[in-house]
């Protein structure tokens, strides 16, 4: 008999919705993989880094960009987490603005040109001197956090027994959770085995969210034919990163780990000199993580393993931001579906990672969205 199991709606905990008339396709794509709710990353162009549209800074408000967002279909969430872009222009007072006005919910820090549109970042012990973190600590305000140490050289940057996003967690991230213990921080997109470590480690104030292709590959993946549609930063990293962030989602005791898929579309991947950073996982992520859980031995035919799975989809990232679960169901069903790419309204179209790494064959199909 074919394994299918009923889920609660999910939530994509951190996912790039964009700007411009692309954001309908991007949004419904979100909707299609059943997904009930999203914390869209404020990496847009310009980011969004201040509160009212009133207020005098160059950048998209929170208010705005929301609109834009609910505009392109989002009215269709039940949550809709927007965070501020920490910049050079963020400071304390606008974070209890923020926090007064309800528009505040999380903060997101950049590495300094650590990533796609993330040059207006600045270093994280800007915010731990200037009062920014003591501020999101005294309102509860979630840090999000891209947690790469950045300005580092190649061979510092990524080697097999070094890289960005292990000394930022063994050196940075030690000093900012004890510098603010009530600070509740996300380690996003984690990579690393020590992420995982730094994260199990911290108090209930601090989880984590993973990706599809954090679970399902390593760097060899992506080396092998330098299959650029699985290039997207922090890079997928070595076996024991991977077991790790396996072994932390499929544990029966997880609530610490949630997923959040990064999912970044992007029209033009390779560009005249390099490759644009981001996986695309619209339509396909619930479908992607059913796959490394089995890929991990956890049979997802089995209740209790249906359980795990639940917990890390659809109620632990929930449960951290302080949200309900979604009461809606989808069927999650083990038979075979194919990915496809997405077409914007002006023939451009966005390459799913499936797609892309030119295996688009999914094992696992979503059916009977609960509307
Ligand atoms: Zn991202």
């Amino acid at each position: 008999m074919t394994v299918q199991f009923l889920l609660p709606k999910w939530f994509d905990l951190h996912v790039h919705l964009r700007q411009g008339s692309n954001m309908v396709h991007y949004v419904q794509a979100q909707i299609e993989m059943a997904c009930a709710g999203v914390l869209a990353m404020p990496n847009t162009l310009p980011p969004t880094a201040k509160i009212l549209q009133q207020d005098d800074l160059p950048y998209w408000s929170l208010e705005e960009y929301r609109q834009m967002l609910l505009d392109a279909g989002a009215d269709a969430f039940e949550q809709l987490i927007v965070p501020l872009y920490l910049t050079k222009d963020t400071t304390p007072n606008m974070i209890e603005q923020g926090a007064q006005s309800g528009l505040l919910q999380a903060c997101k820090y950049y590495p300094p040109h650590g990533t796609t549109n993330s040059d207006h970042g600045r270093p994280l012990a800007n915010f731990m001197e200037n009062g920014v973190f003591q501020a999101m600590e005294e309102y509860g305000i979630v840090l999000c956090i891209h947690g790469e140490k950045h300005g580092l050289k190649g061979p510092d940057y990524f080697d097999s027994e070094i890289n960005a996003e292990r000394s930022f967690y063994e050196e940075d991230m030690v000093k900012l959770a004890v510098r603010f213990p009530k600070l509740k921080i996300v380690a996003e997109h984690m990579t690393t085995k020590e992420a995982v470590a730094f994260v199990k480690k911290g108090g209930n104030n601090i989880a984590g969210s993973i990706t599809p292709q954090h679970l399902l590959y390593t760097v060899g993946n992506l080396v092998q034919g330098l299959r650029y549609h699985l290039y997207c930063l922090p890079l997928v990293k070595f076996n024991a990163d991977l077991e790790a962030l396996r072994q932390a989602v499929t544990d029966p005791k997880n609530t610490k780990f949630f997923a959040g898929t990064d999912s970044a579309p992007h029209t033009k991947k390779a560009t005249e000199c390099g490759c644009a950073a981001g996986c695309f996982t619209g339509g396909v992520a619930p479908q992607l993580y059913a796959e490394a859980f089995e890929e991990d031995g956890c049979d997802l035919g089995a209740p209790e393993n249906q359980e795990i799975f639940k917990r890390f989809l659809c109620t632990n990232g929930p449960n951290f931001y302080g949200f309900k679960p979604s009461e809606k169901t989808f069927m999650l069903s083990k038979t075979p579906d194919v990915a496809k790419p997405l077409k914007m309204d002006n023939g451009e179209t966005v390459t799913p990672l499936p797609v892309g790494l030119e295996r688009p064959e999914l094992a696992w199909s979503i059916t009977d969205i609960q509307s």
